[in-house]
């Protein structure tokens, strides 16, 4: 159809029967005509007043320019209020000269258009917001059509992780974002989820692109979820992907500490229990072993069940503090005996709760192996009585509770009787019999409440408690006097060993403890001194002499290390030659002490208590040396080849292989034994009467001369002299000194030379001091002389002076 056509209107077509608002307007707004429609447009419009003012200013501006352009125009014309939107098309009648206007309510049409337009800002905005979120949050998220499987919508992190951007990714298809192979792998979980319609979650582990440069595979979570519209699945889905590495990470590091720890719980020689809360979760199989039950009677009892009763309440109060230590208790064996232990508590953290893991040592080894070094260290281990030390450590105390409590005390110190003489002929073996047969024999006679210990030794030390008075000390010293008395047959005569025993009472002999010890010891030695099988009570005034002794004693051991003693020689010569004697035949070694503070000690001052106390050998040793280098040094310098007499201690002469250290000092120094001559006293050879011959043929052997000191004194029977390999008596110096007045002491000194006369002995005389004794003794047939008269002890010094004027005066 075209305009040409078109049928004209009815010329009688009125302007009200339009379906529409229309109006004839001239360029100057005058309304030339208007139907019906136009004057219910607006409301102004009806009114009689001009209907430009119907509009607001800027309306009626925009109308007023279109009107007087003389154009076709159209116009939207906003209403204000209440009035309607209006839309305007008009169209230059020149003609007419006027505008032929169209008019059309627009209101609802225009509020539909912002609301869409509102709407559609909105949702932009919500896009975007959406976008934001999407790509802020921690996870991946996409979004695929069902179908066809093309995304449309991806967050950042989607796409970047399949290598793409979230605008490329859009449009692109599931395979060609994940790949084909994953495809393939994913497609049993999107058959399900299209299948089904329910959200399909599965993990998968996307393997790293460059695990040589650290970028490690990532274990990912995915999350197929349907769309759903109204709860209605739609025919699209979201993907989800979490990154679940660090769980899978942690997971797998427990699962495997979870073995580590079982291998070790199994391999563990210790006890090993996990306990949740107390309850038992676990234990090893040496745990088990330990403690006699099987694992699974063990599985969830209270860990304490198994704690001694005595001890639960400190091992309540450690797993109550959940500390991390070590401690010791006991746990309790199925047949109710009690097992030491150390207990090491640990807190575990396995798959997100707290463990507790006790390692279990059985110490009942260490524990007894303790005690047995405690017992060792407090006791003597020959007798299981206490030692010194541990007796010691007890009687401080026990002072200090009498002293306290009033009470008295008593000390008693005892020292066997001829035990030495059964330990040196029978041996230690039987010596350490006597010594344990003693020590039950003296723990018979006292109470519990006593202490008893052993020194060392033979020396036994027992602490009474709770004394009133001396006559209950007694009744303890005479209940040991009876009992301890060990008969022995020793050196072919029966020996008895008994006990001497000293007393010190506390608090009257004293009030320390080293202090009674040393007086109950002075004490024991007073005993002794009064023969034995004896006991003496403390006694100050006999103690005094006592401690000069003692400390003479660390003197003389002091002197001997500082080189404090020295030897003076005295003369012998030939009874025959001239006034003063003949030729030299020998020098008496005599033992001389530079005492730091005392000056010069004679022998007298100090070789009783060196021979009490053991030190003689020592002395006695040094001595023989030095004669034997004095021997030497004259030899060699030819001042004079004469022997030197060196005298013996009765120690010396008992020890076994003295002749022996005789040889060893003589092979030392590199001299000759007929350098030395020994001088025994009568007393000493009777002493050793068994011994004697043996020992006197050795050192004879060796060359040395052997002679009796201070002869006349002992009672030797000359039966015995006849039978010993001697050279030479000495008359002793106090028969000499009587001379020549004394009838008896002249008549013994001229029986003693005509005896040795006859058994064929030299004879010498000790302590001539006047011419007179000389001649006698000379004219007697005495030997030799040694004397004042002659010549004193003097040091070797002074000797050799001694002898270089004499040989000058006595050429
Ligand atoms: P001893 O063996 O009888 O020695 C002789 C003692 O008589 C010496 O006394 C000597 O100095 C002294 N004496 C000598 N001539 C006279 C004199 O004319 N008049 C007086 N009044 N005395 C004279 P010393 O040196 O004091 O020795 C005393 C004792 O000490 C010795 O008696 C001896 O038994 C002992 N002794 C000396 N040195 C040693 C030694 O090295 N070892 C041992 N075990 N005992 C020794
Ligand atoms: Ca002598
Ligand atoms: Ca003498």
């Amino acid at each position: 159809m075209n305009d040409a056509t078109l049928p004209s209107p009815p010329a009688e077509l009125r302007w009200d029967e339009l379906p529409c608002a229309a109006s004839l307007i001239g360029p100057q707004a005058q309304l030339l005509q208007a139907n019906a429609a136009w004057q219910s447009l607006h409301p102004a419009f009806a009114l009689g007043v001009t209907w430009l003012q119907a509009f607001a200013a800027a309306e009626r501006e925009q109308l007023s320019q279109a009107l007087g352009r003389e154009q076709d125009f159209e116009l939207l014309l906003p209403g204000h209020g209440c009035a309607p939107d209006l839309a305007c098309r008009a169209r230059w009648l020149s003609a007419r000269q006027a505008f032929a206007c169209l008019w059309h309510d627009v209101s609802v049409q225009r509020r539909q258009e912002q609301a869409a337009q509102a709407q559609a800002q909105a949702l932009a905005l919500q896009a975007s917001q959406m976008r934001l979120l999407a790509d802020n949050v921690p996870a991946l998220l996409a979004f695929y059509d069902a179908q066809t499987f093309r995304c449309h919508f991806a967050n950042r992190q989607y796409a970047q992780a399949f290598g793409l951007d979230e605008r490329s990714i859009l449009g692109r298809s599931f395979s060609e974002v994940i790949g084909a192979d994953a495809r393939l792998l994913v497609q049993p979980q999107v058959d399900r989820l299209l299948r089904e319609r329910v959200t399909v979650s599965y993990e998968r582990y996307l393997p790293g692109s460059d695990p040589a440069r650290g970028e490690d595979g990532r274990w990912v979570e995915v999350s197929l979820i349907p769309h759903l519209v109204d709860g209605i699945p739609s025919q699209a889905c979201f993907v989800m992907i979490n990154d679940i590495t660090r769980h899978r990470v942690a997971e797998i590091a427990a699962r495997e500490s979870e073995a580590r720890l079982q291998k070790f719980m199994q391999a563990s020689v210790e006890g090993i229990l996990f306990h949740r809360q107390g309850q038992i979760s676990d234990a090893n199989p040496p745990l088990c072993r330990l403690l006699g039950y099987s694992l699974d009677e063990m599985v969830g009892r209270a860990a304490l069940d198994f704690v001694v009763e005595d001890l639960r309440e400190q091992a309540a109060r450690v797993m109550a503090e959940r500390r991390e230590l070590s401690y010791e208790s006991a746990l309790l064996h199925r047949d109710g005996s009690r097992i030491s232990v150390e207990l090491i508590v640990r807190t575990l953290e396995s798959q997100g709760e707290q463990l507790r893991m006790t390692i279990v040592r059985d110490i009942r080894d260490r524990l007894a192996a303790q005690a047995r070094i405690q017992h060792l260290a407090h006791h003597d281990a020959l007798t299981g009585l206490l030692n010194r030390a541990a007796f010691m450590e007890q009687l401080g105390p026990a002072l200090q509770l009498a002293e306290s409590r009033e009470r008295r005390l008593a000390l008693l110190f005892i020292d066997l009787d001829n035990f030495k003489r059964v330990n040196d002929s029978l041996g230690h073996l039987e010596g350490d019999k006597v010594l344990t047969t003693v020590a039950e024999r003296i723990t018979d006679c006292l109470r519990s409440t006593d202490l008893v210990a052993r020194f060392g030794g033979d020396e036994f030390v027992i602490l009474l408690r709770d004394i009133a008075s001396r006559e209950d000390v007694m009744v303890v010293l005479m209940a040991l006097l009876a009992v301890v008395e060990v008969p022995v047959l020793a050196d072919g005569c029966r020996l008895c060993v008994t006990p001497s025993i000293g007393v010190a009472m506390f608090p009257e002999h004293g009030g320390r403890p080293e202090e009674l010890i040393q007086h109950a010891d002075m004490a024991m030695y007073q005993a002794k001194a009064g023969g034995r099988a004896n006991y003496q009570f403390f006694d100050a005034e006999l103690a005094r002499h006592a401690y000069s002794d003692l400390v003479l004693e660390s003197e003389l051991a002091q002197g001997l290390e500082r080189g404090e003693f020295e030897l003076f020689f005295q003369p012998q010569v030939a009874a025959l030659g001239g006034e003063q004697g003949g030729a030299l035949i020998g020098a008496e070694a005599l033992l001389r002490w530079r005492h730091p503070t005392r000056g010069l000690l004679g022998p007298d001052a100090f070789i009783d208590v060196a021979e009490r106390h053991r030190l003689m050998v020592k002395l006695g040793e040094w001595v023989l040396r030095a004669a034997a280098l004095q021997a030497r040094d004259w030899r060699e310098r030819g001042v004079a080849a004469v022997p030197i007499a060196v005298n013996l201690s009765r120690m010396q002469f008992r020890l076994d292989g003295f002749g022996a250290a005789v040889a060893r000092v003589l092979d030392e120094v590199g001299i000759a034994g007929e350098c030395l001559e020994l001088e025994l006293t009568e007393r000493m050879l009777m002493d050793e009467i068994a011994s004697a011959p043996a020992t006197l043929s050795a050192l004879r052997a060796l060359g040395l001369g052997v002679s009796v000191d201070d002869f006349g004194t002992g009672y030797t029977s000359l039966a015995h002299l006849t039978q010993l390999p001697l050279d030479k008596l000495k008359i002793d110096q106090s028969f000499v000194a009587k001379l020549p007045e004394d009838g008896g002491a002249a008549a013994i000194t001229r029986a003693i030379i005509q005896m040795a006369r006859g058994l064929g002995l030299h004879v010498s005389a000790e302590g001539v001091r006047t011419l007179a004794q000389r001649r006698l003794l000379a004219d007697w047939g005495c030997d030799e002389l040694q004397g004042e008269l002659i010549g004193p002890p003097m040091s070797a010094a002074d000797f050799e002076q001694w002898l270089q004027q004499r040989s000058s005066a006595f050429p």
